[in-house]
């Protein structure tokens, strides 16, 4: 404003060098002031046009939102169509409950899904556009140019402003210089008038003087006088001329030094005007920057509008046609419904029918129940009769089965002898004596070939276990005898041969691989477990050895006492020996421990158990107890096992001593028991049990319907062939009593043929307990006659 007032004045005149024309400075900063305001009027201009594209832009937006909102609104409607034909659906399956229509219904719900992921794909699309128009814009190089020109009209701005500024301090200064310019040309005026009047005044004083001079001239001696006195005033006047000489000096100075102080303004007012003009250059090359730009932003929005525009369209074509296709889906689902109605229809019908029928249902089903019940406790009547009968019949089963086992047992002969060949060992040495000269029968199991001298000599036996034949397999073929026991009969098993030719091992056997003796005590064990709920057992152990004749109690506490064999008191004719040990038996565990016990009795006895157990008979006694829970029915089995001392004849060769009186006793109870067997098996009437203590104590096993099992034992190597020879012709011996072809051949036919029909339980007489070891006062022990017994008059 300061510019504008002053602005009349100064820019009246043009620019000069004058001090007239100093203000020629004004009019070029009023220029500038006028390029200013259009500078602005531009901007302000180029604002309005930039607001007004904005304006645009955000109707396009809410443009595009309007369609967007309307495409969802559609979605929407869609959806809520779908959601009601869901419930339609639904409320038809729920009247109808799921029966013949379930494939229809299967149908249309996986169509309703379908149709459901369809619209989620739509609304993801519809998403996806909502989002695309910002998106673009956001990254594209348009958008980034056009913030760069955005970036680069507000550097612009900025510049102007402080160009604007600076300007508006040159103007300050050039307004306070032409300030100053005007006070010092009043000043210059004022003395210049003053100087004008000093020299009219001085001029009028010289002309007054002259005028003077000219008169006094005239009267020449006064005018002498005058001149002088003119000459003496004149000299006053020429000091006052001289002095408003140098007045007009010293201010014709001032005057000067003005001149230089304006020439220098005019100087610096110049300097400003170039710098004026160089920025009115600049704003001018930035306005036809700005112009470009904004030209350019033109140009670019005008494209990202064209492309936005493209883009809504193209997005909205293909939500038309893809809204097309759901239509037709929908209109698919509809004729699907309709077509669906008539059948659900006919369901909801059955499914009243049904609901009908249910109703009656519980009175229906009530009437069932109570036939039902009356019947099933009719069944259960007549189960548990049959039930008391099947029990019957099993417990005659089960007596049965004890007969034919009994009677199997007794066909293989209730005498039995095999033979064992141990395997060729490291003991046997190397050479010729260590060859083996014992062959078998690939056909016949019972057949045993030895190679005696050079001459092949063959046994027949019941049953021949070559060296490959496992403590399982030898285990196998006694398992029957054992468990006959359990049915009440006595069982001997001897382990016959000479010494090394594997009766301890046959009998004991390793503790990995155990021999009869605890084989026999787990099968016990098991087979009383099965019988548990119907029988109660009690199994009991006694170990005994006989050396020398003289019976010893292994479990005792006092080993080196002799036990005798005493008739029981009661008149019974039974057999029994006070002060023998038993101990009884409840599982594996027990049995080791009077294995162990035994065995410890042995070593603290003799020093060289070895040779002291190949001279003696070792017995395991075990007697297994039973009752019959039912009917109180006893049974008592005893199972001897025993390892015989050794077979070879040691008083031939010439022993002496105790070594003889050893082998004396030996020959004789092993020759008493081959003569009590070879009688026994010969049925003779006399049996010569008193012979031994070994046949003695044994005589209740092995009487009567005892079974008797004899394992010879033999050794393979050609330097045992006398003693093997020997060993085979005792068994032999003893196997060929009585089993002469003929006479077993009897037994099995009369057997075969009547043995079904002879047998009846329910008349048997049953037969007096002859139990050597029977505790006195088990008499209830009974079992019905042998089938040989009864068969014995038809052969
Ligand atoms: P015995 O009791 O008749 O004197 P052993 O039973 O002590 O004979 O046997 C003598 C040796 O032969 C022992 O080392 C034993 O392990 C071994 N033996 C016996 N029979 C067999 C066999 N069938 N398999 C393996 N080794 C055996
Ligand atoms: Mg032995």
């Amino acid at each position: 404003m300061n510019v504008e007032k002053t602005g009349g004045r100064l820019f009246g005149s043009g620019r000069c060098s004058s001090l007239a024309g100093s203000p020629g400075a004004a009019p070029m900063v009023h220029r500038m002031v006028e390029a200013m305001s259009q500078l602005q009027e531009e901007k302000a201009r180029l604002q309005e046009e930039l607001a007004a594209l904005q304006e645009r832009l955000a109707l396009r937006d809410s443009d595009q939102q309007a369609t967007s909102t309307q495409l969802q609104n559609q979605v929407e409607n869609l959806k809520e169509k779908l959601i009601s034909q869901a419930q339609e659906v639904s409320r038809l399956r729920s009247e109808l409950g799921g029966t013949d229509l379930e494939k229809h219904r299967d149908l249309l719900v996986v169509e309703n899904e379908r149709l459901r992921q369809e619209m989620r794909r739509f609304e993801a699309e519809l998403q996806e556009l909502r989002g695309k128009p910002a998106a673009p814009c956001l990254g594209c190089e348009h958008s980034q140019e056009s913030a760069q020109l955005r970036d680069k009209l507000s550097q612009l701005q900025l510049e102007v402003a402080e160009n604007k500024g600076m300007l508006s301090e040159l103007n300050l200064e050039v307004q306070q210089k032409t300030d100053r310019l005007a006070e010092v040309e009043l000043r210059l005026k004022d003395c210049l008038a003053e100087k004008a009047q000093e020299e009219e005044r001085l001029s009028r004083r010289l002309r007054d003087s002259h005028e003077t001079i000219a008169s006094l001239r005239a009267q020449s001696p006064p005018i002498k006088y005058v001149i002088r006195t003119v000459e003496v005033e004149s000299s006053k006047t020429k000091q006052a001329l001289s002095e408003s000489q140098a007045r007009n000096q010293h201010l014709q100075e001032q005057v000067a030094m003005q001149r230089q102080v304006l020439k220098e303004m005019e100087q610096q007012l110049q300097s400003s005007h170039q710098l004026t003009a160089q920025l009115r250059a600049q704003i001018a090359m930035y306005e036809s920057e700005l112009e470009r730009a904004h030209g350019q932003m033109l140009e670019e929005m005008q494209s990202l509008e064209e492309d936005k525009n493209r883009a809504i369209e193209e997005a909205f074509a293909r939500a038309q046609v893809e809204m097309k296709a759901v239509h037709e889906n929908l209109a698919g689902v509809r004729t699907n419904l309709l077509t669906l109605q008539p059948a659900l229809r006919t369901l909801t019908n059955d499914y009243n029918g049904l609901k009908r029928q249910v109703r009656g249902f519980p009175l229906l089903l009530q009437e069932a129940l109570k036939s039902v019940k009356a019947e099933i406790g009719q069944a259960i009547e007549e189960a548990n009769s049959n039930n008391q009968e099947l029990l019957r019949k099993y417990r005659r089963e089960l007596q049965l089965r004890k007969k034919c086992h009994n009677e199997l047992v007794r066909l293989k002969g209730n005498i039995r002898v095999i033979a064992r060949v141990r395997p060729v060992t490291k003991e046997d040495g190397e050479g010729p004596d260590a060859t083996n000269a014992v062959t078998f029968d690939a056909d016949d199991d019972s057949i045993i070939h030895l190679l005696h001298k050079g001459k092949p000599v063959s046994f027949e036996l019941d049953k021949v276990f070559s060296p490959r034949a496992s403590q399982q397999d030898v285990f196998q073929e006694v398992q029957a005898l054992i468990t006959s026991c359990i049915d009440g009969f006595n069982v001997c098993i001897f382990a016959y041969g000479q010494t090394g030719a594997g009766k301890t091992y046959t009998m004991e056997g390793t503790p990995e691989n155990p021999g009869i003796n605890q084989r026999a005590l787990q099968l016990l064990f098991s087979e009383v477990q099965e019988k548990a709920p119907d029988w109660e057992y009690t199994i009991t152990v006694s170990a005994a050895e006989i050396y020398n004749e003289v019976l010893r109690d292994l479990l005792g506490q006092e080993p080196q006492e002799k036990l005798e064999i005493r008739l029981c008191p009661d008149g019974s004719g039974q057999l029994y020996v006070p002060g023998l040990t038993e101990f009884q038996v409840q599982s594996v565990d027990d049995i080791n421990k009077v294995f162990e016990f035994g065995h410890t009795n042995r070593t603290t006895e003799f020093t060289n158990l070895n040779e002291h157990s190949s001279r003696s008979h070792a017995l395991l006694i075990v007697t297994v107890r039973g009752v019959d829970c039912s009917t109180g029915l006893r049974t008592t089995g005893k199972l001897n096992l025993v390892d015989l001392a050794g077979s070879e004849r040691v008083g031939k060769s010439g022993a002496e001593g105790s070594r003889l009186r050893e082998a004396q006793h030996i020959n004789k109870s092993l020759s008493a028991l081959g003569d009590v067997i070879a009688a026994l098996r010969s049925r003779q009437g006399h049996v010569p049990f008193r012979n031994s203590k070994l046949t003695y104590l044994l005589q209740d096993s092995l009487s009567g319907d005892s079974k008797t099992l004899m394992v010879v034992q033999v050794s393979p190597v050609e330097k045992n062939t006398s003693e093997t020879l020997y060993s085979l012709k005792f068994a032999e011996r003893v196997r060929s009593v009585e089993l002469g072809p003929g006479s077993r051949r009897a037994e099995l036919g009369s057997w075969s043929s009547q043995e079904h029909l002879e047998w009846e339980p329910a008349c048997q007489t049953p037969q007096p307990s002859a139990r050597a070891h029977s505790a006195p006062g088990s008499g209830t022990t009974s079992r019905p006659g042998s089938i040989r017994r009864k068969l014995q008059p038809l052969a």
